[in-house]
C-alpha cells in the first residue's frame, strides 16, 4: 500500500530551517510544498512594500526548495476554496502548517481544519513564529497581560525556548496530478512587484529578502552590531540595530533561531556584544511577542482603540498635514528624514518611528489609524501585531501605552539622537550643507547661514507646517476635553 502524500502550506514562515510544519510533513512522507497568495476579502491586503518583499522572498524559498529536490507550488485565490480541492484531488493524507495570529487567519485555519478533518485528513499545526504562544503567557489571575515588564518576566519564567530544527537535507516531492497543474502560477505572474512606475529601486538596493539574507543579517549583527546595542540602538545615524524585522515578518528566520544563535555567540565569544547587550536585544524580541499577545487577545488592535475612552477623541481632519507628513515635507528635518527613509528603503529606525508617529498624532492631531495605514503600505516589515500595537502605544490609546501627554519634541529628539545631523543629511539632501547647529531647526538659522548652505526656506525646504508649541498645547487641550467628557 502506498502512503498518501503530505502537504505543507507555507504562509508567514518562508524558510526551511526551524520550520516544524515542513519537518512534520516530510516525516510523514513525500510532500507537496504550497504557497497561496490569499485574495479573500476577509484578509487585510498587503501593502506595496510588503508585496515587493513577499515576491522576492518566495523566489528565494522556491530556489531553496528546488535545490533540495522539491518544488514550490504557487497559487492565487481563496485558500478556503483552493486547499480542500487540492487535498481531495491530490489524495493528500496530512496537511501541516505553522500558526498565524490575526483573527481572520485564525478563523480561516479553524474552518479549514474542521473541514479537512471531517473528510479524514490529518491536520497538524505548529508554532514557528513566536517563543511562546500568545495564550501560554498569563497573568497571576490566569488572564491576558497588559503591561510589558510583567509579561516579559512571565514569558522568561517559562524557560529556554526549545532548540531550532535543522533544515531538511532533501525534499521528497509528491506527484501533483496534471489536472491541478493548471491552478499553479509563476511568482512573476502574481504581479507583486511594481512595474509602472517601478519605485522599488531603493528597496532592491537595501535588502536581500529570503532565508539566506536573514541568516547573513544576523551574522553581521553579531559581528558588528550587538556590541553596544543597548545605547547604539537609539541612534538612527549609526547601524546600531539588526534590521531583522522584515525577515521576521515573513518568517525567513524565527525567534527561536535568533535566541539560540545569540546565546551560542555569547558562549563561544563569537560576538563582542556583552550579556547586557544581548539581554536588551532579546527583550526587543519580547516586545514583538507582547504585540502578538495583545493582537491575539484584541483582534481589532489595528482598527479600534485598545483604550475605548479614546473613541471620543477630537482628531483633526488635516489632509494637507497628512500629505506633508507622508512625503517628508513637514519642515522638521528628523521627521522628514524618517518619512523619506521609509519611502526610499521601506524601513525606518525605531527611534524615528516613534518621533514621526508622535508628530502625526500629537502635533498634527491626526488619528493614529491614518499613520498605521501609511506604515502598513510602505514598510517592508509591516506587521499586523507590531504596527498596530506600536501606533496605539505612541497614541496613548494602547495597552501599556506611553502616556498621551508625553509628546516627542522633534528638535530635541533630533539633537539628542542624531547630534551631527548625519541621518538628516543622508535622507534630506537639501540640508546637506547646513551647519550641525541648525540642522534640526533650519528656520532658526540666520539668512547668511542659509544662503551659504544654498537653502531658501519655503522654496528648497519647507518652513515648519505647524508651530511646535501650538501643536503641543492643542493636543493637551484635546486630551483634557476627553478627560472631562469620560
Ligand atoms: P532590533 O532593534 O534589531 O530588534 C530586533 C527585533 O525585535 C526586531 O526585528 C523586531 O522584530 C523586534 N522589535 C524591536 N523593537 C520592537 C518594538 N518596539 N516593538 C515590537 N517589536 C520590536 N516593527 C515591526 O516589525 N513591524 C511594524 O510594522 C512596526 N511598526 C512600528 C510602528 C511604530 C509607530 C513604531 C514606533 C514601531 C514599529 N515597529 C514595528 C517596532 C520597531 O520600530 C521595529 O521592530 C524595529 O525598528 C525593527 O528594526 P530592527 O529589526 O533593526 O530592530
Amino acid at each position: 500500500m502506498t502512503q498518501s502524500p503530505a502537504l505543507v502550506w507555507f504562509r508567514e514562515d518562508l524558510r526551511l530551517s526551524d520550520n516544524p510544519a515542513l519537518t512534520g510533513a516530510l516525516d510523514h512522507g513525500p510532500s507537496l510544498c504550497l504557497y497561496i497568495f490569499d485574495t479573500s476579502p476577509e484578509r487585510r491586503a498587503l501593502g506595496g512594500a510588503a508585496r515587493w518583499w513577499l515576491s522576492r522572498s518566495l523566489m528565494a524559498l522556491s530556489t531553496a526548495i528546488a535545490a533540495r529536490g522539491g518544488e514550490l507550488l504557487v497559487m492565487r485565490g481563496d485558500p478556503a476554496e483552493i486547499l480542500p480541492r487540492l487535498v481531495r484531488d491530490a489524495g493528500i493524507g496530512l496537511v501541516a502548517w505553522n500558526r498565524r495570529y490575526e483573527a481572520s487567519a485564525i478563523a480561516l485555519d479553524k474552518a479549514l481544519k474542521a473541514e479537512l478533518v471531517a473528510s479524514g485528513v490529518v491536520v497538524e499545526s505548529f508554532n514557528a513564529a513566536l517563543l511562546n504562544e500568545p495564550w501560554q503567557v498569563k497573568s497571576k489571575a490566569g488572564g491576558p497581560m497588559q503591561v510589558f515588564t510583567p509579561y516579559w518576566r512571565a514569558a522568561r519564567e517559562r524557560g529556554t525556548p526549545r532548540p531550532p530544527l535543522p533544515a531538511p537535507e532533501g525534499i521528497r516531492q509528491a506527484k501533483l496530478p496534471a489536472t491541478l497543474r493548471s491552478m499553479t502560477l509563476s511568482i512573476e505572474e502574481l504581479g507583486l512587484e511594481p512595474r509602472k512606475p517601478d519605485w522599488a529601486g531603493g528597496l532592491r538596493a537595501s535588502w536581500m529578502p529570503g532565508e539566506d539574507g536573514a541568516q547573513a543579517r544576523l551574522a553581521d549583527f553579531l559581528d558588528d552590531g550587538l556590541a553596544g546595542y543597548r545605547t547604539e540602538r537609539d541612534r538612527p545615524d549609526r547601524p546600531g540595530t539588526s534590521r531583522l524585522s522584515p525577515h521576521l515578518r515573513f518568517g525567513e528566520i524565527g525567534p527561536r533561531q535568533i535566541w539560540h544563535t545569540v546565546q551560542m555567540a555569547l558562549e563561544t565569544g563569537e560576538t563582542r556584544g556583552s550579556p547586557a547587550d544581548a539581554e536588551k536585544f532579546l527583550s526587543e524580541l519580547g516586545w514583538r511577542e507582547f504585540s502578538y499577545h495583545l493582537l491575539f487577545h484584541n483582534p481589532e488592535l489595528a482598527t479600534r482603540n485598545f483604550n475605548r475612552r479614546f473613541d471620543g477623541f477630537g482628531w483633526e481632519q488635516d489632509a494637507a498635514g497628512l500629505a506633508a507628513w507622508q512625503r517628508g515635507l513637514t519642515g522638521y528635518p528628523i521627521v522628514d528624514a524618517g518619512m523619506r527613509e521609509l519611502w526610499e528603503t521601506g524601513w525606518m529606525h525605531n527611534r524615528v518611528r516613534m518621533v514621526t508617529a508622535s508628530f502625526l498624532i500629537k502635533h498634527l492631531l491626526t488619528d493614529w489609524r491614518a499613520g498605521e495605514a501609511w506604515f502598513w503600505d510602505t514598510l517592508v516589515d509591516a506587521d499586523p501585531a507590531n504596527n498596530a500595537a506600536s501606533w496605539q502605544w505612541v497614541a496613548g490609546s494602547g495597552a501599556d501605552a506611553a502616556p498621551y501627554f508625553r509628546i516627542f519634541n522633534p528638535v530635541t529628539q533630533g539633537e539628542k539622537f542624531d547630534p551631527d545631523g548625519a541621518y538628516v543629511r543622508r535622507f534630506v539632501p537639501e540640508l546637506t550643507k547646513l551647519d550641525a547647529k541648525f540642522i534640526h531647526k533650519p528656520w532658526t538659522a540666520p539668512q547668511t547661514v542659509l544662503r551659504e548652505a544654498g537653502i531658501s526656506l519655503g522654496e528648497d525646504y519647507p518652513r515648519p507646517i505647524v508651530d511646535l508649541d501650538f501643536g503641543r498645547r492643542r493636543a493637551l487641550a484635546a486630551l483634557a476635553e476627553l478627560r472631562a467628557e469620560t
